[in-house]
């Protein structure tokens, strides 16, 4: 029964293929707690450039890392990010990090610190849903559920597109193109986010709405669910 699932989601994906709305939603929706990871890496490069460090100086950020106080929300309505006592919800999500997260997410050592913290939250609690690029893979790769949530590139750049401007039109979706398909290609050098792994289902969010998606996913770890209920 869905409404009974208490196990490991894990959902990963490119940028603009609704993989954070879909997973927030499931969440919400069958009461378990939820990660984003993808804040984390935001959270990292948002502090480091606040400190001056050169985000080139991989030992330094990955020292940075190391040291830095973040609780990691886990409740699908409460998601502010607070850097060492700073509330950096907003600052994270801005074109300055976006632009510059690709550097911190391909240094390794950075990430051995923050795959670390995110299964540590995993083994703490109850049930969770995380979402990233990594989370099948390397976070969660025994999760009871994994899902890749895709959509072609024209999806994907036309809804980040209209997340970041008011209108979405030739300008916009041009400017929306370089960020989504270059951050893409530099993050998918160190994690493998654009095919599924084995074992990991795939959902094409290109043609569905928001509810589609949804109702998807749900209808999935029904699925899954079942097969594992004696
Ligand atoms: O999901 P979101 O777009 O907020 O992720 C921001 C960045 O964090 C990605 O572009 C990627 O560089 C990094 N990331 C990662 N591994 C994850 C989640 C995010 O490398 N599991």
């Amino acid at each position: 029964m869905t409404d009974a699932f208490r196990g490991v989601v894990a959902i990963d994906g490119p940028s603009g293929s609704g993989k954070s709305s879909v997973a927030k939603a499931v969440a919400r929706s069958l009461q378990l707690r939820y990660m984003d990871t993808g804040a984390m890496y935001r959270a990292v490069t948002r502090g480091a450039l606040q400190a001056q460090i050169a985000l080139d100086d991989a030992a330094a950020v990955a020292e940075f890392a190391r040291r830095m106080d973040l609780p990691v929300p886990t409740d699908p309505n409460a998601q502010r990010i607070v850097i060492n006592g700073a509330d950096v919800t907003e600052a994270i999500r801005t074109s300055a990090v976006s632009e510059a997260v690709s550097a911190v997410a391909t240094n390794l050592d950075v990430r051995a610190e923050l795959v670390r913290r995110q299964r540590e939250v995993v083994a703490a609690g109850a049930a969770i849903v995380l979402e990233g690029r990594d989370t099948t893979t390397v976070v969660a790769p025994d999760a009871a559920v994994r899902l890749l949530i895709t959509a072609d590139p024209q999806a994907r750049i036309a809804r980040r597109a209209a997340e970041l401007h008011e209108t979405v039109d030739a300008r916009t979706m041009g400017a929306t193109t370089a960020q989504v398909i270059e951050r893409d290609a530099k993050d998918s050098t160190v994690v493998e986010f654009q095919r599924a792994a084995d074992g990991v289902i795939t959902v094409d969010t290109s043609h569905l709405s928001l509810e589609s998606s949804i109702e998807t996913v749900l209808r999935i770890i029904a699925e899954v669910d079942g097969k594992q209920t004696p």
